[in-house]
């Protein structure tokens, strides 16, 4: 899932400064689940925000910022309000300023990662959506996202005691890929050198896009 954090109220409030109705619209999916974005969260800065004055809030909360499908709800609250402070990862952010031209939607929240969630209020960052996943090579641990310079063929020479040079507290990755693969008895693994890398899957290829034709709707 997409993890994100709150933004510090003063920033929130100096984005919505200039508006009297504030549309909170929370998000029902990922920013929910990391408590970040979600229907209670954005009632409770609803709460919060309306101590200071005179303006007014509304908190809509659609199962996904992100797709139109769910929006439905969210369009008739849009022309009550002057503002749309969102509380979506940046995705949803964008997609509600592309779907409503002349509506300022200001972010709630500050996006950081796909990852997973370790423990109460702990989260850990797992992909980096490279396009081109390797995880069958490395026993399901991504050298990209969890190794702090993103190696492919092995740890760098600052890993000790099973961390990474970059930080005490941080696994290194290649010493969970040796674990890993030598708990599946595949150890075998670490010999196959993975070639370099097109990384015109990545963000190096711009912007990027997917098309499925086997499940596009054919227009006519
Ligand atoms: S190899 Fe690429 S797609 Fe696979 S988990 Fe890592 S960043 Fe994500
Ligand atoms: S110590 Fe390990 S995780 Fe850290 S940069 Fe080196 S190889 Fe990657």
């Amino acid at each position: 899932m997409i993890i994100a954090s709150q933004k510090p109220i003063d920033e929130i409030k100096e984005y919505i400064k200039d508006y009297k109705k504030i549309l909170i619209a929370a998000c029902g999916t990922c920013v929910t689940v990391c408590l970040a974005g979600g229907e209670k969260e954005a009632r409770e800065l609803a709460e919060l925000l309306s101590l200071d004055g005179d303006q007014e809030f509304r908190v809509v909360t659609p199962e996904r910022q992100c797709d139109s499908e769910f929006l439905a709800e969210f369009d008739e609250n849009v022309g009550w309000a002057d503002v749309v402070l969102s509380l979506a990862c940046g995705v949803g952010v964008q997609y509600m300023a592309e779907r409503y031209v002349k509506k300022p939607v200001v972010p709630g929240l500050n996006t950081s990662f796909m990852g997973t969630n370790r423990d109460a209020g702990y989260w850990t960052e797992m992909c980096q959506g490279c396009g081109n996943c390797v995880l069958e090579k490395t026993g399901g641990i991504c050298p990209v996202a969890r190794c702090s310079k993103s190696h492919f063929n092995g740890p760098c020479g600052g890993s000790a005691d099973g961390k990474c040079e970059i930080d005490p507290s941080t696994d290194c990755a290649w010493q969970l890929i040796y674990d890993r693969l030598k708990s599946l008895d595949q150890l075998e693994k670490l010999y196959e050198t993975i070639p370099p890398r097109d990384w015109s899957t990545s963000r190096d290829g711009g912007p990027r896009k997917i098309r499925r034709p086997d499940v596009a709707i054919e227009e006519g």
